[in-house]
């Protein structure tokens, strides 16, 4: 191969490229992102930057002392709007044809919005809106209003609560969390929330926004309304896969892959954009946390530099969050689990490892400030262990 085009200059892209040069790629790699920015880390933008304990240099991924090892050619502020499968081209929002070899589709996601948006209303995917929260943190935001409960919603509200905001947060489910922690745990977290003092709303939706030049509050499904000087929606998002309209590219929620991460010969696919069947599951997923990001780009380089004797891509996936003092991790798969167990700790120490298990088999492990245990139990949920050995395990 003489070239190759990442689309999406972001940590899934750049991993990518980075394991390219690594596996002795020397040819021209192509980094096409639609935004301005070189790949910046997300995590701190809900955190570290939003709080403003950070600055903008600390969130950069790319290291200046790697720049010109990875040597890479940017095309930045670029939209690619085509790709041509079968010469592996890809069109620009400029009209120029990226010719190559080989392409790594890294689109990501973007956030979900609602309709009716006005001044004062933000959502948080890019340093760009992480920045305007920020600004209106930093002018003395009173009343922030958070729409959704799940990872945004939540990293928000501890911030804010942290820099002694009123948050109001509407979930429409009756229990947050739930989906990617279970009930019970699910419950937990919200008590911690509540704890800190976020007014939490649950089962409840959102309807309109109320205000005129700029929000002033939410009117809310149950036909309250919430003041509000700023609000925040979190309410999921959606992988970035319109430009391969057209391509005969399979898109079902994400660009389908197969089980190594291949979308088509010469193409693969990684991070927050890649759905694919994960083996060690037996389940079609998308993963839209950090270290998946990281571990299938490297893995769908390698795939496309050394084809497939580089095999299936079968992680245990993980992911944390970090709400106030508590750094909640876990790793593996909770969906259809049918048993949950506390194996440290407590609910109400807020301190407590537990386990969930499928069909007698221990299939993931969540964590509050219990980083080892996740760890440990991590390596036994990638073993597929028996639950009641995984229970009976010294850690
Ligand atoms: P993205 O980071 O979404 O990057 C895709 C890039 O492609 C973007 O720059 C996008 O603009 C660009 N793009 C899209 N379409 C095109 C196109 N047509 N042409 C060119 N470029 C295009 N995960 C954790 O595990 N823990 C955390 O604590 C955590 N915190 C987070 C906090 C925030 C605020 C956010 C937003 C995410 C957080 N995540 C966290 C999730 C994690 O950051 C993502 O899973 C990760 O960024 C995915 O990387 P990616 O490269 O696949 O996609
Ligand atoms: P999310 O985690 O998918 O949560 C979305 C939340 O919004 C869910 O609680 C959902 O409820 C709720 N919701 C959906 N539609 C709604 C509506 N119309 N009104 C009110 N609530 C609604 O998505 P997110 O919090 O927006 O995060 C965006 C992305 O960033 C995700 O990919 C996430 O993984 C990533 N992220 C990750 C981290 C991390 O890993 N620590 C941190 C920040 C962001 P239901 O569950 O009931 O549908």
């Amino acid at each position: 191969m003489k070239a190759i085009t990442i689309v999406g200059a972001s940590l899934a892209g750049l991993r990518a490229a980075e394991t390219l040069r690594r596996e002795g790629f020397d040819g021209t790699i192509n980094v096409v992102g639609d935004e301005v920015h070189r790949p910046y880390d997300r995590p701190p933008l809900s955190k570290q930057f939003l709080s403003g304990e950070w600055d903008r240099g600390r969130i950069e991924l790319v290291r200046p002392e790697s720049f010109d090892d990875l040597n890479l050619t940017w095309h930045l502020g670029a939209a690619a709007t085509a790709i041509d499968p079968t010469n592996h081209a890809v069109t620009l929002a400029s009209g120029e044809v990226l010719s190559a070899e080989g392409v790594v589709i890294a689109t990501g996601a973007r956030a979900r919005t609602l309709p009716g948006s006005m001044a004062g209303v933000h959502t948080l995917r890019t340093v760009d809106d992480a920045q305007a929260v920020r600004q209106a943190f930093d002018s003395g935001v009173d009343r922030l209003v958070i729409i959704g409960s799940g990872f945004i919603g939540a990293e928000v509200a501890a911030t804010a609560r942290e820099r002694g905001i009123d948050v109001t947060m509407i979930e429409m489910a009756m229990q947050p969390f739930e989906r990617s922690l279970g009930a019970e745990v699910g419950s937990v977290l919200a008590e911690i929330h509540v704890e800190h003092g976020v007014d939490l709303r649950r089962g409840v939706g959102y309807k309109a926004f109320v205000g005129g030049d700029r929000v002033s509050g939410v009117e809310l499904t149950d036909g309250t309304t919430v003041n509000a000087d700023l609000v925040v929606v979190g309410i999921g998002v959606l992988p970035n896969t319109e430009w391969l309209d057209g391509s005969g590219l399979a898109v079902d929620d994400g660009v389908v892959c197969d089980e190594t991460s291949l979308v088509a010969p010469g193409i693969v696919a990684a991070g927050d954009v890649a759905r694919w069947p994960n083996q060690h599951f037996g389940d079609s997923m998308r993963v839209e946390h950090w270290d998946n990001a990281t571990t299938q780009g490297v893995h769908a380089a390698k795939r496309l530099l050394h084809g497939p004797t580089v095999g299936p891509y079968a992680p245990v996936p993980w992911f944390w969050t970090d709400q106030y003092d508590r750094k909640i991790q876990l790793a593996g798969r909770t969906t259809g689990f049918d048993r949950f167990d506390v194996v440290e700790g407590s609910f109400a120490e807020r301190r407590f490892a537990g386990l969930y298990a499928r069909g007698g088999v221990l299939v993931a492990v969540v964590g509050f400030n219990r980083p080892r245990h996740v760890m440990r139990y991590r390596a036994l949920i990638e073993a597929k262990t028996p639950y009641e050995h995984a229970l009976a395990a010294e850690i």
